[in-house]
């Protein structure tokens, strides 16, 4: 038995089981490489699922978390350090949002926006709004609340009831949201790319739509960018390719290199929406989380890592886009995606499970959503090099699927 085998056994044995049985032990990571602890290297088309943004083991990330390990690991919310201070002056100057309340996960920042609707409400006077509307197909985490919000039953089975209020449409159809959003509607909160519904995209003036219903409803719009903020799709926020602008957005998974954090970027009209004492999060806003998250907006910048991710992006959805044309792969049967968050969807009758598997023994890293979409969101660091060598591994195992039955 390896040390691995061992840990994996033990793992076996701990874990409450939530997930299902790990089958690696990861170790280390460099770039947009993972190690396990047999010393296998593989190359993460995942990105640590869209969180290793800036790869693993930056310098001028460890740089700057040691410093500020070596100063201050904490402050509780009586207090501010300058790293907090920073990180939302950062934000404020790079996004049309100038407000930001700071917390640990993608989960809690949705958390926030369903609060934060309420109580905007409720502090002008507008007791009855307190719906929220959203969509069947979205997905924005697992606590009670946000998972209310998440409208697919297979995510809540035995875990009902649900909290209330929340009112589900499905995802582009303006006319479904018209009929629900009115006087009661606090707000309604969407993803501009429905990621674990299999990369599903905004239709084309959707998002400019749900505004404008919004706004005459007088409801407020937010927008989930968990998942498709921070850079990942080629723009800082995703909805900037919409030219639709919502009142507030939560983000999560990259902003801190790998540190949990998340946070809410509101409009200036929500700066009173949480009265002091109407919320709080004991390490959110952490020194060290807002210390990397600055380390990170650092190689954002020096690294041009926005304009990356849709250049990359780019020539990852050709790889796809061939993929799906070329009939010598007929287990890929449509891509869809935008920058460095794109899916392909497996034809019927192929397995995904084992073909994560054939590509896991081929020493690449990718995950499944939607049932039977890879997901592609590598470290935003990605080199044409990397995507290359990945992309012909895809192809390899594509063009002769495990898991597919019959002859081909
Ligand atoms: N919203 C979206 C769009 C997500 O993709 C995720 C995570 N996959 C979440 C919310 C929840 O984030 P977390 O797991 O950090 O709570």
């Amino acid at each position: 038995m390896t040390r691995q085998n061992d840990l994996l056994a033990a793992a076996g044995t701990t874990a409450l089981g939530a997930y299902r049985p790990p089958s690696l032990v990861l170790e280390r990571g460099q770039g947009r490489h993972v190690y396990d602890l047999d010393g296998t290297a593989y190359l993460d088309l995942s990105g640590g699922v869209a969180v290793t943004s800036i790869g693993h083991g930056h310098p001028t990330l460890l740089n700057a978390i040691s410093r500020q390990a070596t100063r201050l690991m904490h402050a509780s919310n009586l207090f501010t350090t300058e790293p907090a201070v920073r990180l939302a002056a950062e934000l404020r100057r790079r996004t049309a949002f100038p407000r930001s309340f700071f917390v640990n996960s993608g989960t809690e920042a949705n958390e926030t926006l369903i609060k934060l609707a309420r109580r905007h409400h409720f502090e002008r006077g507008d007791f009855l709004r307190t719906t929220i509307v959203s969509s069947r197909t979205g997905y924005h985490g697992r606590t009670l609340g946000s998972l209310s919000l998440t409208g697919q039953a297979r995510y809540r089975i035995g875990m009902e009831p649900m909290a209330g209020c929340v009112r589900h449409v499905p995802y582009n159809d303006l006319d479904a949201l018209r009929a629900v959003v009115g006087a009661d509607t606090a707000a309604v909160v969407l993803e501009t790319i429905q990621a674990e519904a299999g990369i599903v995209e905004a239709a084309d003036g959707y998002l400019a739509g749900v505004r404008r219903i919004c706004d005459e409803a007088g409801a407020l719009l937010f927008l989930d960018e968990v998942q498709t903020g921070y850079g990942r799709t080629g723009r800082f926020l995703s909805h900037e390719w919409s030219g639709a602008v919502p009142d507030a957005c939560s983000v999560a998974k990259g902003i801190a290199g790998g540190f949990p954090m998340g946070a809410v970027l509101a409009a200036e009209r929500l700066a009173g929406g949480l009265p002091p004492g109407s919320h709080a999060s004991t390490f959110g806003g952490n020194p060290l989380a807002c210390a990397a998250a600055l380390a990170v907006l650092e190689v954002f910048d020096h690294e041009k890592l926005v304009e990356n991710a849709e250049s990359a992006g780019r020539m990852l959805r050709e790889r796809l886009d061939h993929l799906v044309s070329d009939a010598g792969t007929p287990a890929a049967v449509a891509a869809r995606g935008r920058g460095l968050l794109q899916g392909l969807e497996l034809a019927d009758g192929v397995d995904p499970d084992a073909v994560v598997a054939e590509l896991r023994a081929r020493n690449v890293l990718i995950t499944v959503v939607g049932g039977r979409v890879l997901r592609f969101s590598p470290a935003l660091t990605i080199t044409e090099a990397e995507l290359t060598e990945g992309m012909t591994t895809v192809e390899k195992v594509l063009g002769d699927p495990p898991g597919k039955p019959g002859p081909r």
